[in-house]
């Protein structure tokens, strides 16, 4: 979410005259924008301002702080660096281009962190010149009405609002028409779309209808909270020719007692019961996760309760964070903290264990055929082409960039911790083998 909003603020910038550039110290203005999910990325954001101002002394440049430290501290900012021009809230984006003016024109530092002071913080600008990327985030809904106990989003991006479908819909016609091949569908809870919008559809049913865009090839979301996921977007996996295989459901812990005390609203229980479904829906889905080690009370146990669970239900990927107490949510307060040595040594198994699967999973691709959809040319050399298959896995194949924005057919040849490699075939006949569902 924050690296879209990111590519929203450089399209209202560049609609300014305002152009991007890699080479800090030639800006006119720096625009850090910030995540406030965890203490760490929120240092950060304190070590990047210590660094620009010796740029700042030197260039006289404009330095702003957005996204959710932002919000979280608005005016408190400015108080405390003194050489900070302007703090922009997570809804405060479309002003942007107002608030620069204001600050080139009077010099006056600016500060905006109200919930929506534009009235239209949901809207987005479409773009005029065909997207730098043939994969595009497309933002249906914001905020989140979970409240989670460890978790400060709702405090930063306030409650749930979706976006009209038709607005949404336009936006995707526009995106395919400008060459976008993949939309990925933005929300901290997906599954709650148009919730409370009399007479808007669900978020099935908007699935369905981008199905339908010509032009748009893949279809992705993120992020779909575990409670919520109902059995129509299940079964959307098996009707949805577009819609990619493969979902991302936070589980948090395998332990009841403590997703109770994280007000997650579902059981170990329940999660692995929909997660039988998805796969009894759709065979090759892959699973990737979000999962919480350390958090209050989590004894031994429990945390060997969430092995089992990494262990039993081999998902794809996993995406593990210490718990960070995060002033004002509930488990801020909450007694029985867990040393950071013991979240540290948790953090280290879980991730061992994961790394050994992930690897185990790319290696049981070796032999198929795979559909990528290539993204571009490799980092690491010219000759390679990059794309991703519909499970989201990175592949390298040897290539010219006149593949880019295609969907060609790579047989895997090798599996590595963080990706595949293969090698093009040009037809079912020549594929020799099966092709993976
Ligand atoms: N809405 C998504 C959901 O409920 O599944 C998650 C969005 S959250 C921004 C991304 C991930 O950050 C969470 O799934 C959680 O694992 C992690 N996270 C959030 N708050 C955290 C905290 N206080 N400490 C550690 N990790 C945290
Ligand atoms: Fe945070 Fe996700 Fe829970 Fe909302 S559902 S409070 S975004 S973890």
């Amino acid at each position: 979410m924050n690296e879209h909003d990111s590519e929203r603020m450089l399209q209202l910038l560049e609609g300014v005259s305002y152009s991007e550039t890699d080479e800090a110290k030639e800006a006119d203005l720096i625009l850090i924008n910030t995540c406030s999910v965890r203490e760490k990325p929120e240092h950060k954001v304190y070590s990047a301002l210590g660094r620009f101002k010796r740029l700042k002394d030197e260039n006289g440049m404009m330095i702003g702080v957005a996204g959710c430290v932002a919000q979280q501290e608005g005016q408190r900012l400015l108080d405390r660096i003194p050489y900070l021009d302007m703090v922009i809230g997570t809804q405060a984006i479309p002003l942007l281009p107002q608030l620069l003016q204001k600050l080139e024109v009077s010099g006056e530092r600016v500060c905006e962190t109200g919930f929506d002071p534009g009235g239209d913080y949901l809207g987005t600008v479409l773009p005029q010149e065909p997207p730098k990327k043939i994969k595009s985030y497309v933002t249906i809904m914001q905020g989140c009405d979970h409240f989670c106990s460890f978790c400060i989003v709702p405090y930063v991006r306030g409650r749930e609002r979706s976006r009209p479908s038709r607005e949404i819909i336009e936006e995707v016609k526009h995106l395919a028409e400008m060459g976008v091949k993949e939309v990925c569908l933005l929300g901290q809870n997906v599954n709650g779309y148009g919730k409370g919008m009399k007479g808007e559809l669900n978020f099935s049913n908007l699935l369905e209808r981008i199905n339908e865009v010509e032009g748009v090839e893949r279809i992705r979301f993120t992020t779909s909270h575990p409670r919520d996921l109902s059995d129509e977007l299940i079964q959307a996996y098996s009707r949805l020719s577009k819609l990619c295989e493969h979902i991302h459901l936070p589980f948090q812990s395998g332990s009841n007692k403590i997703l109770k005390a994280m007000h997650r609203g579902y059981t170990r229980e329940s999660y692995l019961k929909k997660i039988d479904r998805l796969r009894e829906t759709c065979p090759s889905i892959a699973l990737t996760a979000d999962v919480i080690v350390g958090f209050p009370g989590e004894g031994d146990e429990d945390f060997r309760q969430t092995l089992d669970l990494v262990e039993k239900f081999r998902f794809d990927d996993l995406f593990s964070f210490k718990y960070s107490p995060r002033k004002g949510t509930r488990a801020a307060q909450f007694e029985d903290r867990v040393e950071e040595r013991v979240k540290q040594e948790r953090l280290s198994i879980l991730r061992e264990i994961q790394k050994r699967m992930t690897l185990q999973k790319n290696q049981s691709l070796v032999g198929f055929v795979q559909e990528i959809l290539v993204e571009g040319q490799s980092r690491q050399s010219d000759r390679d082409m990059t794309g991703r298959t519909r499970s989201n896995k990175i592949v390298n194949f040897e290539g010219s960039l006149s593949f880019v924005g295609k969907l060609v057919r790579v047989r895997i040849s090798k599996a590595y911790p963080h990706s595949l490699r293969g090698e093009r075939v040009q037809s079912i006949a020549e594929c020799g083998v099966r092709i993976a569902e």
